[in-house]
């Protein structure tokens, strides 16, 4: 029985996550361990300075109050410890994931943490800020599962899926894509006559690049872009060990420590 672990960063509550599991039930065994409150921009943060508390609501239903990393530790350390899941799914989000916000994500992290235990994983967000009709994406989503489960993925991939609103048009395998960052914060003056700050809307601008995840939503398709969580930036590997002016220890020692 194939085993699946659902989480995502909305929170338990969220209908994104409702729907995904249920289209996810016609494959499997599905366990759903998420946060309990809503979590989005958690990143891939991990929850060491105070205890978690899980709140069983049936069998296959757990709240943790923390992140969706915090939830899939959980999952596979104690929930499912007996019985792995064979895929860790997280989503769908109330709304995109691409490009330069892929890091602050915590629906990416979700699935990420899974690769990071050995698991195939699949980020799934929903591209609008209006109309949050997920049924098409959640079809999408177990349609692709199924793909995964029979074919497998590299070891520690997983897929970000980006879904428009409404019937599917079309699928792009995408690269990550690049925003031209406009940071909005909102000064505002509390009840104590404190400043506060807030991080507000974002008016940063997508950079369309042809094969980016920007350009296929962009295009009306659904943007699979393959993730994993060695951030190496091989490009500066090479340039950096080229040009040879970062002082090296290990250079001038032969090596040893
Ligand atoms: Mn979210």
């Amino acid at each position: 029985m194939t085993r699946i672990l659902v989480t995502n960063d909305d929170g338990i509550h969220s209908d994104g996550l409702i729907v995904l599991a249920r289209a996810l039930e016609r494959l499997g065994e599905v366990t759903v361990v998420a946060p309990a409150h809503e979590m989005s921009a958690a990143s891939h943060s991990l929850t060491l300075t105070r205890p978690l508390r899980v709140d069983r609501i049936d069998s296959r239903h757990f709240s943790v109050d923390g992140t969706p990393t915090d939830c899939v530790t959980i999952a596979i350390g104690h929930l499912m410890k007996d019985r792995r899941p064979d895929i860790v799914l997280s989503g769908i989000n109330r709304g995109p994931n691409l490009g330069d916000d892929t890091t602050y994500s915590g629906t990416v992290a979700g699935a990420l943490e899974g690769t990071i235990h050995g698991l195939p994983g699949i980020a799934v967000s929903l591209v609008t800020r209006s109309n949050f009709d997920y049924t098409h994406a959640a079809e999408f989503a177990a349609t692709l599962v199924e793909k995964v489960l029979a074919d497998g993925l590299p070891k520690g991939t997983l897929l970000s899926v980006n879904v428009p609103v409404g019937p599917v048009r079309g699928v792009r395998i995408t690269r990550q894509g690049v925003k031209t960052a406009k940071p909005s914060v909102i000064v505002g003056v509390d009840p104590r006559q404190r400043h506060y700050y807030w991080i507000g809307e974002d008016y940063s601008t997508p950079i369309h690049d042809d094969g980016t995840d920007y350009a296929a939503v962009a295009d009306g398709l659904v943007s699979v872009t393959p993730l994993r969580n060695d951030l190496t930036d091989y490009r500066a590997l090479d340039e950096l060990r080229g040009k040879g002016w970062i002082p090296s220890h290990e250079a001038r020692t032969g090596g040893a420590r």
